[in-house]
């Protein structure tokens, strides 16, 4: 077997389920950068699906990991290691919630723990049980979070699914407030959109939803697994709006790469679990912690939160005199470094005309791009990148 693009991509789909369509394989990345097996070098404005906030094999983060592999990889939760608690500590520091973590491995697997959560604090609080998700949200992939994330296109061939979830409409109070019983625990939202079409929630809203929760005695939930670590310009996407949730979780860009999930609680939360009623074995593993420690180093002492805001003006300002020229982009929207240009037509058929100009994008539902750079983005890069997006609109869009 040679080692290039095509060779590789038939061995892959041989073998592995065909759950994606993937074109490229990467051999490696370096920053804002990544670089295929034909030696072709891409900007990676997906960062791995909002994974490399602080980019490609960062050195910090890959000194850590190497540092804490030479010493301790793994020893499960029936002991304390060390990378986590000081991990688990800062993250309530940075929360300001005055709560606790629980360490696990993805997205999905956090969003399964804030719903067990809530329904272990709901069944001593008037046994309720019911969480109301956003239709248009995105909680993962599990049973029970495909249940949370109410669309049609990913639950479809998996009935039965979990009970105990109602869907109302993001950005609409009043669907909201229909859609709460007397057996509904719970609110569970992402304060910034990803999958479900990079949409921020007003200001209003988030306000309207707590209000809500506090009137009903409900608890408010945020899905901070693509908005969080910064991605925003805050480090988690609702401290951008005066609410304060009860509890919310991580993921993806936690580790920059290494498998690692979190949910954070409030004080009230925080001793809802009791020892045996909830555990992951590689839970706050030692290597995970490391890199996030050093994640959240890289994020403080090279001010990227502060970089969010400057770049990501730049970017929308770019991609606003794109907007201006083609009749067939509709809209920049989302938030800091969650950008979405929305489009009047088919959003992969932009995706590929990007990657076509050596620029990596995503979708986030029919007709919306997704764009997720690193947020180690720089003026240079981005100017480079904005030539290359507005090479690739022409190919499509030009007359
Ligand atoms: C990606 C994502 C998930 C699922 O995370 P996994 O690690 O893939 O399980 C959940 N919620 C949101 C908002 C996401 O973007």
């Amino acid at each position: 077997m040679s080692n290039n693009t095509q060779d590789l991509l038939d061995v892959y789909k041989a073998n592995v389920m065909p759950t994606y369509s993937p074109s490229l394989v990467l051999a490696s990345g370096s920053g804002v950068t990544v670089r295929d097996v034909d030696n072709r070098v891409y900007y990676d404005f997906t960062s791995g699906i909002g994974v490399h906030n602080v980019g490609h094999s960062n050195p910090r983060v890959v000194e850590a990991i190497k540092e804490q592999c030479q010493s301790l990889t793994h020893c499960s939760n029936l002991f304390v290691n060390t990378p986590m608690t000081l991990l688990a500590k800062k993250l309530v520091e940075l929360s300001g919630l005055g709560g606790k973590v629980f360490f696990c491995n993805s997205g999905a697997e956090a969003n399964e723990a804030a719903i067990k959560l809530a329904r272990k604090w709901g069944s001593q609080n008037g046994g309720r049980y019911e969480i109301v998700t956003m239709r248009q949200g995105f909680h993962g992939r599990t049973l029970a979070t495909l249940a949370a994330t109410g669309q049609s296109w990913c639950q479809e061939g998996y009935d039965p699914l979990p009970v105990g979830f109602a869907y109302a409409d993001f950005n609409d109070i009043e669907s909201v407030k229909a859609a709460v019983t007397d057996k509904t625990v719970a609110i569970m939202l992402e304060a910034v959109q990803g999958e479900g079409g990079v949409t921020a929630a007003t200001p209003e809203f988030m306000a309207a939803v707590r209000a809500l929760c506090d009137e009903k005695n409900l608890l408010m939930i945020c899905d901070e697994v693509q908005s969080g670590m910064g991605r925003t310009g805050n480090w988690f996407a609702w401290q951008g709006y005066d609410v304060k949730p009860d509890m919310f979780t991580l993921a993806k860009a936690i580790a920059d790469g290494i498998p690692m999930g979190a949910l954070v609680s409030n004080g009230k939360l925080a001793d809802v679990f009791t020892p045996s009623s909830h555990a992951s074995t590689f839970g706050g593993n030692p290597v995970a912690s490391a890199a996030a420690l050093a994640v959240i180093d890289v994020i403080e002492e090279e001010g990227l939160l502060e970089n969010v805001a400057k770049i990501s003006t730049l970017f929308r300002e770019a991609l606003q005199a794109l907007v201006d020229k083609y009749d067939k982009l509709l809209e920049v929207r989302g938030k800091g470094l969650m950008v979405g240009l929305v489009v009047d037509g088919d959003a992969k058929e932009v995706v590929e005309a990007l990657q076509g100009q050596s620029i990596l994008a995503l979708t986030a539902g029919p007709n919306v791009v997704r764009f997720l750079p690193p947020l180690t983005l720089g003026e240079d890069d981005l100017e480079d990148a904005v030539d290359m997006i507005s090479d690739a609109l022409d190919c499509i869009y030009g007359e």
